[in-house]
């Protein structure tokens, strides 16, 4: 069937037309297509054409859509059936493997969402400091559990208000939001509401408004103050996790959170999340402690032999290495293509994950990144999607390879890039 008959008998059955709302087009405009399977680097839609992939399932495909490994993997698995309702072997080789390849957790649960392992780890700061207060950055997504989904309020006297329906404002009334890399209002949070906060939560390398990077001094100083007051620092990783660096954002900034979230790589394309930290703080969680948090899929077994999966494949020798060569040729390319067209353009990338921005200046916040065109951000997602190619369908998304982008997908993409910025600049 095409596509545009597809999305309006879903739009019949499913609220919108899809199972969340970014896979709608809602903000390039028309109709999404829809995918019927991929390999590799590529998607294949409902029609049979083939599309370079950039949006890796929102970055959790990093070793290649279909990898055999992970597929005979998982195909030996389902023999043995696909959920128990008891505890696994698997679970604590994954636990274990987590712990090794990240030295801040020393104890991992799993869970099935990035949403559930952010509003776990929140409820878990709460529990273990007995605070309230929870410290959120404008621009970072955590999850649509209700206490994050706020928009900010003009500076910190005025409180935010939830971004969404359906929130009562007594349940955000505890979150503050501030601006990300504003060193300054995160000291006069924690002036204001001394002894009251309960965690930070940061997305450490920001990539829910398009990629941002931390300064060092915004790092810095959140571990200190976290230190100074007795917050946990919650680095949600569920996007940087195993995407950037084989030793996560954690790694690349030097910075030891006191609990991480992980999701998207982690499974693979599977439902799998967790996280993770201290066993002092972890403890706290039921059954040997208050704080109360289950799943009824948590750790599935098929989820997590296809994670193990992919944890082997990202440890093969210089695999971060040729993924980020391969973002940085993709960044440089489209950089040069755009100013040889005229266009204010930049890009940025770390590891596997890339933004560009129709701006001037590498955005440092999210209210940078508004500043950026996206009259011609749309138009240029349109013409590359009708030539192949798919970036992520909203100029306020980060972008991902996976380590089957190779130098001739790469040149392809430019080819059609150049065509693209050609078109854009006769307006
Ligand atoms: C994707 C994402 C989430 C939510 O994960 P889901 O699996 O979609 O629930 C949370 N935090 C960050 C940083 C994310 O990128």
């Amino acid at each position: 069937m095409q596509n545009q008959a597809i999305f309006e008998t879903a739009k019949q059955y499913i609220p919108g037309g899809v199972n969340s709302p970014v896979r709608s087009f809602n903000s390039v405009g028309g109709t999404p297509f829809f995918t019927a399977r991929a390999k590799d680097c590529y998607l294949f839609d409902s029609e049979g054409k083939q599309y370079i992939d950039y949006v890796c399932s929102w970055g959790a495909n990093i070793v290649g859509h279909a990898h055999p490994e992970v597929i005979s993997a998982v195909s030996a698995a389902l023999e043995n059936g696909f959920s128990y309702g008891t505890p696994t072997e698997l679970e604590v080789e994954f636990a274990r493997q987590i712990t090794q390849l990240l030295p801040s957790i020393e104890k991992f649960r799993l869970v099935s969402s990035g949403t559930e392992a952010v509003m776990s780890a929140i409820r878990l700061a709460r529990g273990y400091t007995r605070k309230k207060y929870i410290i959120k950055f404008n621009g970072c997504y955590h999850g649509h559990s209700d206490c994050l989904l706020i928009k900010a309020g003009s500076g910190l006297q005025t409180l935010g208000n939830p971004s969404s329906d359906g929130i009562p404002e007594e349940a955000v009334r505890h979150t503050l939001v501030l601006e990300y890399n504003d060193v300054a209002e995160l000291e006069q949070a924690f002036k204001l509401y001394p002894d009251q906060i309960a965690c930070v939560v940061v997305e450490p390398f920001a990539g829910n408004m398009n990629l941002v990077r931390p300064s060092a001094e915004f790092m810095t100083s959140m571990r200190r103050l976290c230190d100074e007051h007795n917050s946990v620092l919650i680095f949600d990783e569920v996007m940087t996790g195993f995407r950037v660096d084989l030793t996560c954002a954690q790694g690349l900034l030097n910075i030891q959170p006191d609990l991480t979230t992980l999701g998207k790589v982690i499974g693979g394309g599977m439902p799998l999340a967790g996280f993770g930290g201290k066993s002092a703080i972890m403890d706290y969680l039921a059954p040997l402690g208050g704080v109360y948090q289950a799943g009824t899929l948590s750790g599935n077994p098929i989820a997590v032999t296809a994670g193990l999966a992919n944890l082997k494949l990202i440890q093969q020798p210089d695999f971060y290495v040729n993924l980020a060569n391969t973002a940085q040729s993709l960044i440089d390319g489209l950089t040069e293509l755009a100013h040889n067209r005229g266009f204010e353009f930049c890009a940025d990338k770390v590891g596997g994950m890339f933004g560009f921005y129709f701006s001037s200046q590498i955005p440092q916040s999210f209210a940078e990144v508004k500043l950026a065109n996206q009259d011609l951000f749309n138009r240029f997602f349109h013409l590359m999607l009708e030539d192949g190619v798919f970036f992520a369908p909203s100029m306020f998304e980060a972008g991902f390879v996976c380590a089957k982008h190779t130098p001739d997908v790469i040149e392809r993409t430019l080819t059609a890039a150049n065509k693209a910025f050609t078109k854009l600049s006769r307006g």
